[in-house]
């Protein structure tokens, strides 16, 4: 009895694509619109799309402008109990809809205002539910605080990986020497220091890392995009993402005319700063209006995109690739159980393997040649490389093009027609045990947040609202890590 059981388990555990990620897959794939079932789309084929958190710590310490987060958003306490509570209700909910494994961003406000512990129990959460979490971060903290969310009170690991998000540019205010910036080169020492941080902390401790370097676009950043690429790509960051901005959330931090910047005039910048054309059509997620990627190999200052959109064999092992092995689980699999796995999904299509190494080929001689990877190789200098731009949407289309989808209607007006046909196709979703749904992040943010931070602001009341009171704690000294405050609270401040 007990083999057969052993026997049933090992069966699923290798099997390549896990019975709960197929039917959330085919689930995904039934529920898109129609515009998007495109051959590049990856929503439905491999991937169930990101997540986010919402509602856990929507407090920030800067003020940047625009800000995504509601007016409210600083007048709610943070609360580690309340934080890591909701993280893991919101993560069990997507861990049942949307099967055993996603990439979570553990988002809503400024992550490193929770205390180290505080933190560390909430990605903990997040892995708990099969979710890879990614912290979102303004990056204003130190070395100090990365290494008690990490070690544990022995010094001991408790991640032997951790992923994070860090937002900089220069629409952004208060950040520690760097108070108000003039140019997005000044923020270059920053964001240095911000992954050599991960980097010793690798020498030191062997802890791996994935990191992002997020910048909002708008008019007055707009050209320096160009040289923010150029200067990124310099720095041990995994993926350059980049938001053109949106009316949303705090409308006292609208300043331009975010409408200008549109996405291909962002991705036109961001190819001008790589120095290469950045081929993105061979795959999509979701609606191509909403966003575009591509990943590369990046061999000393050369490119070499995984996937040729202009070459039909490139897209015939796409194909492949992802009607047989999509969805199939690969992080956080002991390598023999991901060794099986492989073995069993090669030996059912072993018509496979030639296109497959036949892309591997191509992609090797798009980067140089493997003498010249070799040799860059041992100059330290491959490296994969994710490009992003997201483009959210204003709150003043969101909102209505969302009430009339929640009835059942589709719009005739063109504009709320497109963004329900986005909102469909959402590759971004937030997570709502409570009333059993998921939601777009653009509807979190136009829609949901300013609701919920009116109800959070009774249940996490600010300590202190005048003038002269104490400063208010902002972490628990329930970490390792002195508790980090923001000074003295004031009436109607944000
Ligand atoms: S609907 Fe909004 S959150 Fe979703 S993918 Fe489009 S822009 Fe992103």
């Amino acid at each position: 009895m007990r083999l057969a059981t052993t026997l049933r388990r090992f069966e699923l555990e290798t099997r390549p694509i896990h019975p709960d990620t197929r039917a959330a897959l085919d689930l995904r794939w039934a529920q898109l619109p129609e515009h998007v079932k495109t051959p590049n789309q990856l929503l439905g084929r491999c991937a169930v799309g990101c997540e986010g958190t919402h509602g856990v710590f929507p407090k920030c310490n800067l003020t940047c402008s625009p800000c995504y987060h509601s007016a409210d958003a600083n007048k709610v306490r943070i609360d580690g109990d309340h934080t890591v509570d909701n993280v893991a209700r919101q993560m069990a909910y997507l861990r049942k809809i949307r099967g055993p494994r996603a990439h979570a961003q553990l988002i809503g406000g400024e992550v490193s205002l929770l205390s180290a512990e505080d933190h560390a129990q909430a990605l903990l959460a997040m892995r708990a539910a099969g979710r890879e979490p990614m912290s979102m971060t303004h990056g204003d903290f130190d070395d100090e605080y990365l290494r008690d969310l990490v070690l544990d009170a022995d010094g001991v690991p408790r991640f032997d990986k951790v992923s994070f998000a860090a937002h900089f540019d220069s629409l952004m205010r208060g950040r520690r020497g760097a108070v108000r910036p003039h140019s997005e080169a000044e923020l270059n020492p920053f964001r240095e220091k911000f992954a050599q941080m991960f980097v010793d902390l690798k020498r030191d401790h062997g802890v791996n890392r994935y990191l992002a370097h997020n910048m909002t676009v708008t008019p007055s950043n707009v050209d320096e995009v160009e040289q923010v690429t150029r200067d990124v790509l310099e720095m041990p960051y995994d993926m350059m993402s980049f938001q053109p901005a949106a009316f949303i959330g705090d409308d006292r931090r609208w300043r331009e005319d975010f409408g200008e910047v549109t996405i291909d005039a962002v991705w036109e910048r961001i190819e001008r700063g790589a120095g290469h054309k950045l081929p993105w059509q061979a795959t999509q997620f979701g609606d191509p209006r909403c966003n575009r990627s591509t990943v590369g190999v990046r061999v000393g200052a050369g490119f070499a995109a995984l996937l040729d959109p202009e070459e039909p064999k490139d897209i015939a092992a796409r194909d492949r690739f992802l009607d047989h092995f999509g969805g199939m689980i690969f992080g956080d699999v002991p390598k023999p159980i991901l060794t099986v796995k492989v073995v069993r999904a090669l030996a059912a299509h072993p018509g496979d393997i030639a296109p497959l190494i036949g892309l591997a080929r191509r992609v090797l001689r798009r980067a140089g040649g493997l003498a010249r990877v070799l040799r860059e190789a041992r100059r330290g200098k491959v490296s994969f490389k994710t490009f992003v731009v997201h483009n959210f949407m204003d709150a003043a289309q969101v909102d209505p093009a969302w009430k009339l989808m929640e009835q059942g209607l589709v719009a005739d007006d063109p504009l709320l027609k497109e963004t329900q046909e986005r909102l469909g196709s959402c590759m971004y979703a937030m997570s709502h045990p409570e009333s059993g749904r998921l939601v777009p992040a653009c509807v979190q943010h136009s829609v949901l947040d300013p609701i919920e931070n009116v109800e959070l602001r009774r249940l996490l009341p600010l300590p202190g609202l005048r003038d002269g009171a104490e400063p208010q704690i902002v972490a628990r000294p329930s970490g390792l890590s002195a508790v980090r405050e923001t000074g003295p609270a004031r009436v109607g401040s944000i």
